[in-house]
């Protein structure tokens, strides 16, 4: 097979698709006038939150803000610990953060790189308020027996969901399994908008109407600002953009996840991890990711073959200098620190097609042969 072009993501792909449609929907909230949340903002939510069988959906500004008013909305503040995990994006950390918590981390499973319930018990103190796990690459991370630690210890849970739109947990979709879900919708996400912005979902009334309080200033009426709240509304241009797009969602993500067989069935027999398939979960192959010890150089020969990569994520958030006050000590995560050495994610996106698949994979066995 010649040399090809295959990038790690293209979103014109999915334009081409959609273009049209996107076109004239965004263009009618511009003649509107109506800006800032609005309308598209409102059916968006309500569409949003039924497909993930929640009873609200509170839209804001972007996944961190969906975080961070959250855990706000469940008192979460200055002198909790939060327990979450470092194999994750910074703004998992940072949401906590936001609320003047204090992370706490506890290491991943060593097959699915998700949040390692056995390990919560002792993570678990008097400060203990809640517990964050992340759905990473779309793959939901084992709900129940967090929830039962979660229970037996009176704490709440909030899922990072950011990468985890229609993923499925034990047949239901993520988000209804904790106190609320949070989605992002950055442009590469999934479901991505055409610009920032995300989501809070939940099944508690006090939760919703507190996210939707504090996203607009924390406002009851116009200038009654009874919370110190935030400017975290969503775009009604947004809203439009996402109301197309998530008619096209559950396409998209068989697609992905067709992609995902296609890799797993032509990657076997070489040295290297494909990505966890847990019985109790179907993921959303957000990313597609390989583990290797031989990842930089992997990485190097598909650069030179015209193929895109990713690392997600090259340095855990515990290393990361703005976190380094949390003084996690070398070796405490050592799964975690592993993968962070040797995952490498291949181009993953519904618009791929069989043969750019094919050639990626192709290089790979011209890699390890
Ligand atoms: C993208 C992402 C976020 C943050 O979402 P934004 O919309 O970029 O603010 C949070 N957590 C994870 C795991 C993510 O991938």
């Amino acid at each position: 097979m010649g040399a090809m072009n295959v990038p790690f993501l293209d979103l014109k792909a999915q334009y081409a698709q959609v273009g049209e449609e996107l076109e004239r929907e965004v263009v009618a909230v511009l003649a509107s006038t109506q800006y800032v949340l609005g309308d598209k903002v409102d059916a968006f939510e309500r569409r949003f939150a039924e497909l993930c069988g929640a009873r609200f959906g509170v839209a804001v500004n972007s996944g961190t803000s969906a975080l961070h008013l959250a855990l706000l909305s469940l008192g979460i503040g200055p002198g909790d610990e939060v327990i979450s995990v470092s194999n994750t994006f910074i703004a998992t950390i940072s949401a906590i953060d936001y609320c003047g918590a204090k992370p706490v981390f506890v290491d991943v499973n060593p097959q699915t790189l998700t949040m390692d319930p056995r390990q919560l018990e002792s993570a678990v103190t008097e400060r203990t308020r809640a517990i964050l796990p992340v759905h990473l690459h779309g793959l939901p991370a084992d709900m129940d027996p967090i929830r039962e630690v979660a229970e037996k210890h009176g704490l709440r849970v909030v899922e990072d969901a950011a990468q985890a739109h229609l993923a499925t947990y034990k047949g239901r979709p993520v988000g209804t399994q904790s106190d609320a879900a949070c989605f992002s919708f950055y442009p590469g996400k999934n479901l991505g908008a055409c610009g920032e912005g995300g989501i809070i979902v939940t099944d508690s009334e006090e939760i919703a109407e507190r996210a939707r309080q504090l996203r607009d200033w924390g406002q009851v009426k116009k200038y009654h600002h009874e919370l110190k709240g935030f400017n975290y509304r969503m775009d009604n241009v947004q809203g439009a953009a996402l109301g197309v797009k998530l008619k096209y969602l559950s396409e998209w993500t068989a697609a992905r996840q067709e992609h995902a067989r296609r890799y797993s069935a032509n990657l076997q027999g070489l040295p290297l991890t494909l990505p966890a398939l847990p019985e109790y979960a179907q993921g959303v192959c957000h990313v597609y990711a390989i583990r290797t010890s031989d990842r930089d150089n992997l990485q190097s020969a598909l650069t030179a073959a015209g193929i895109g990569t990713g690392i997600h994520y090259p340095i855990p958030v515990h290393r990361q200098k703005c976190f380094e006050h949390l003084q996690v000590p070398a070796g405490r995560l050592p799964v975690t620190e592993a993968a962070a050495s040797e995952l490498l994610s291949l181009p993953m996106y519904a618009e791929l097609t069989d043969t750019q698949i094919d050639y990626v994979c192709e290089c790979i066995h011209r890699h390890f042969g």
